[in-house]
């Protein structure tokens, strides 16, 4: 394939004194021996292949030096697009790095649009589709959790563990085509049920062990939606703060005035967090104030967790118990927070609402009881097993849909072999599976779909 040459900022991981501007592209040599200028006058064009060089970047048109930079030299294919690459480290930081892109794009190249680079990976075959995705995963990764596992999907462990059950498939439809050219001997067709029901099993006890995995991959790379609820006063916005650690929510000591609904990012020992923070969830006159109470009804409907805060110094009132039953069969951790001041609550009542949902106390306001919370929290979703460094994870909504798509198509073959079904029909089927899981890693794909993927990476990777 033939592509123009691309740049844009590619900055790594982590904010660093450095900046890097990548080129990448058939010209992206001649385009950087336009601007730079090595010790003793040498050409990036006659350099070793992955080499770095010292130099500065010149502006032919004046002939002024621009930046002092160290340039990385990488002819494909041993490159991240396969194509040849070039990447300038402008030790000035971001102003430094933005002058020197702009003069790229005055010599030649063509501004990257976002995922631009990792697209030409994927197009050029050094990655498929599923790594692709994972890079994505990687840029947005809130936790190291989440960028461990997509770092494994980026060296494609799923798509590996793909490529195996669709090569069971294969096998099993090579069999099946066995059997259909050769009707009349009855012990191929027996043969063929027996290792296709065998195959097909262990196809789908395989998609069945992902979709497993999926609920906590899907949290490690969405964040947990945790919904604050309780009623005014108790403590909702500062238990929010307290995990921010930044006082980013209104706290008040007006009775009902958080209006809005906010969202923090936190990272609870591992576990990314989508905090929201509501208005309560009790009926109400006020007009401004019941807006904030409707979004509440809607984000509690769509929670992973809740985190459901009584008042210790406060009797039970029926609103409380409303709640308990508002938020019944979802997540749950119960915090009765202030007690730092007399207790009022009823303990045992407490615990009987609590049935059996964790419980914890807090005093927010001596900073007690917190890290409590976050044990809790921690526990109930990561009981040990996300510790396993090993494992496969799916966390892609994309995937997770085509995996119980596969999931139900190889059910249907199996079904049919079953109830006598005319090989030919479970044939159908059986190419169905090996399909759908063709498209997680990006076999046979259509290409309005690779674009919106694309689309939504970050500018420079
Ligand atoms: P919300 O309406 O549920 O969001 O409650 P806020 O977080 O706005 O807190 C209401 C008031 O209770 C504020 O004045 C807080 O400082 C106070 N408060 C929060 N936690 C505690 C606590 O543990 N002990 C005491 N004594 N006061 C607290
Ligand atoms: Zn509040």
């Amino acid at each position: 394939m033939e592509f123009d040459t691309i740049a844009a900022i590619s900055t790594p991981m982590g904010e660093g004194a450095i900046a890097i501007v990548r080129l990448s592209g058939d010209q992206a040599f001649e385009i950087a021996d336009r601007l730079f200028r090595g010790v003793g006058g040498k050409r990036l064009k006659d350099v070793a292949s992955h080499t770095i060089h010292y130099g500065h970047i010149m502006d032919p048109k004046t002939g002024q030096i621009a930046e002092e930079v160290m340039v990385s030299a990488m002819k494909g294919p041993k490159t991240f697009t396969k194509e040849d690459v070039i990447e300038i480290n402008c030790h000035g930081g971001l102003v430094s790095v933005n002058r020197v892109l702009q003069l790229l794009l005055n010599n030649g190249a063509r501004l990257a649009e976002p995922g631009e680079f990792t697209k030409r990976a994927f197009l050029n075959g050094r990655i498929d589709l599923s790594q692709a995705e994972a890079v994505m995963d990687l840029i947005r990764a809130k936790t190291d959790r989440a960028m461990n596992m997509a770092l494994g999907q980026m060296e494609g462990r799923l798509s590996k563990l793909i490529q195996k059950l669709r090569q069971e498939i294969l096998e099993i439809l090579a069999h099946v085509e066995v059997n259909i050219d050769y009707p009349e001997y009855d012990d191929v067709e027996e043969m063929t049920h027996q290792m296709l029901m065998e195959k097909a099993s262990y196809v789908k006890q395989e998609i069945e062990k992902l979709l497993q995995t999926s609920q906590q991959g899907k949290i490690l790379r969405e964040g947990l939606s945790t919904v604050i609820v309780g009623r005014p006063n108790v403590g909702k916005s500062s238990l929010l703060n307290s995990l921010v650690h930044e006082n980013k929510a209104i706290v008040t000591d007006i009775p009902g005035t958080t209006r809005d609904v906010i969202e923090e990012y936190v990272n609870v020992r591992g576990v990314p967090l989508r905090l929201v923070d509501t208005a309560g969830i009790r009926e109400t006159e006020d007009i401004v104030e019941r807006i904030g109470v409707e979004k509440s009804r809607q984000v509690l409907k769509e929670a992973d967790l809740i985190l459901l805060v009584l008042n210790y110094s406060d009797e039970l009132t029926s609103e409380d118990e409303n709640i308990f039953k508002a938020v019944e069969g979802m997540d749950v951790i119960v915090i009765v927070n202030k007690t730092d001041l007399d207790q009022k609550i009823d303990m045992n009542r407490v615990r009987e609402l609590s049935k059996h949902h964790k419980l914890v106390t807090t005093s927010l306001l001596e900073d007690q009881g917190v890290d409590d919370l976050e044990e809790a929290i921690a526990s109930l979703f990561f009981a040990g097993s996300i510790e396993a460094g090993d494992m496969t994870y799916v966390s892609n909504t994309r995937h997770i849909a085509l995996l119980n798509q596969a999931q139900n198509a190889i059910d249907e073959a199996m079904q049919g072999v079953e109830m006598g079904t005319p090989i030919d029909i479970v044939q159908i089927d059986l190419t169905r599976t090996w399909e759908l899981l063709g498209e997680i890693i990006g076999d046979s794909v259509h290409e309005s779909l690779i674009d919106q993927l694309f689309s939504q990476f970050c500018l420079g990777k």
